[in-house]
């Protein structure tokens, strides 16, 4: 059988639907894919991305995408300008400004390939009038066009949106399928400490997101590691009576918790 959207864990079903009207050329010229953050939504896309414009897509003998053709490993790669990526980036929602910028960019014809993909991230952040814009896109899109719109709670779209794409659930997973996972991306032959405290605490903070799951397991007591390594400079420093050198240290620590400590 051919391996369909493999960089994909799980989500059997959503590979063989997307996969296969892909490869018939049935494909819809837009979709919502539906979870939670870390459910590998933006990984579906870009796969399927690439398997709409893979130059092997018919072609059996190859994956999909095949990943070796310039065109499709371009957009793997996060690299073509027929990817397009809108996002609400630092504001709160994604305004009308940037559909309309669609809009005027939709009949341009792709520069790698026949085909050209729009991901909307957040897409239930879109505004009321943002979503009634793009309305107008996604009725009659030109055919080279498909759309994907990621969002973490589909039913916040407007009916009308929802109407004009095919909705997608990302699978969540079960404790034992996330086990299987993260002992998957370990590396082979490192032991890793408190591994079995590690599981049970991405499996616990994931809700069933493989992505979340990874990032609880590899951050796994990185936050106390700084913070105590903090405390020791912020005494060292103390001890030689820099006070100001000192709670230069623990300010990150101060102004919004540990996340920003540790971003910084
Ligand atoms: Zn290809």
């Amino acid at each position: 059988m051919r391996e369909i959207f493999k960089p994909l864990f799980g989500n059997e079903r959503l590979k063989k639907t997307l996969g296969e009207a892909i490869e018939t050329g049935a494909a819809s010229h837009a979709y919502i894919l539906d979870g939670p953050k870390g459910s590998g939504k933006h990984t579906a896309a870009t796969l399927a991305a690439a398997a709409l414009a893979c130059e092997h897509r018919t072609d059996e003998k190859y994956p999909l995408p095949c990943g070796v053709c310039p065109v499709c490993g371009r957009i793997i790669k996060g690299i073509s300008a027929d990817l397009i990526v809108v996002s609400k980036e630092d504001k709160a929602s994604i305004g009308v400004g940037k559909i309309r910028a669609i809009r005027e960019d939709l009949y341009v014809t792709p520069n790698d390939s026949d085909k050209k993909v729009y991901v909307i991230e957040d897409a239930d952040l879109m505004t009321a009038q943002a979503q009634n814009a793009l309305l107008i896109s996604l009725e009659e899109p030109p055919p080279f066009v498909t759309f994907f719109l990621l969002t973490e709670n589909a039913e916040a779209l407007l009916d009308t949106i929802k109407s004009r794409a095919v909705t997608l659930r990302m699978e969540l997973f079960s404790p034992e399928r996330i086990k299987e996972f993260l002992s998957g991306i370990s590396q082979p032959g490192k032991t890793v400490p408190d591994l079995e405290e590690r599981y049970e605490s991405a499996i616990e903070g994931s809700n069933g997101s493989l992505g979340e799951a990874k990032r609880i397991f590899t951050d796994f007591g990185s936050k106390d590691d700084n913070f105590s390594e903090t405390i020791k400079q912020f005494s060292a420093m103390l001890v030689k009576g820099k006070t100001s050198d000192a709670l230069e240290i623990i300010t990150p620590y101060l102004s919004d918790g540990f996340e920003t400590a540790k971003k910084s």
